[in-house]
C-alpha cells in the first residue's frame, strides 16, 4: 500500500495524511499510535477516510 492515506484517529478524530508504506511510527497528537511499520506494509490502527493517489 505505497500510497498516501487520509486517516482519522479513533480516539480524538484528528485527521492526518500519512504514507501507507511509512517506515516510522505515526503518533497522533493525543498520543495514540495510528500507524506502526511492520517491515512491509504498515499496520494502521485508525480509520481510513480516503486513499490518495
Ligand atoms: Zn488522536
Amino acid at each position: 500500500m505505497s500510497k498516501f492515506l487520509s486517516i482519522e484517529c479513533n480516539d480524538c478524530h484528528n485527521k492526518m495524511i500519512v504514507f501507507g508504506n511509512a517506515s516510522s511510527k505515526v503518533v497522533c497528537k493525543c498520543g495514540k499510535g495510528l500507524l506502526t511499520p511492520t517491515g512491509g506494509k504498515a499496520n494502521i490502527n485508525s480509520k481510513i477516510l480516503e486513499v490518495l493517489s
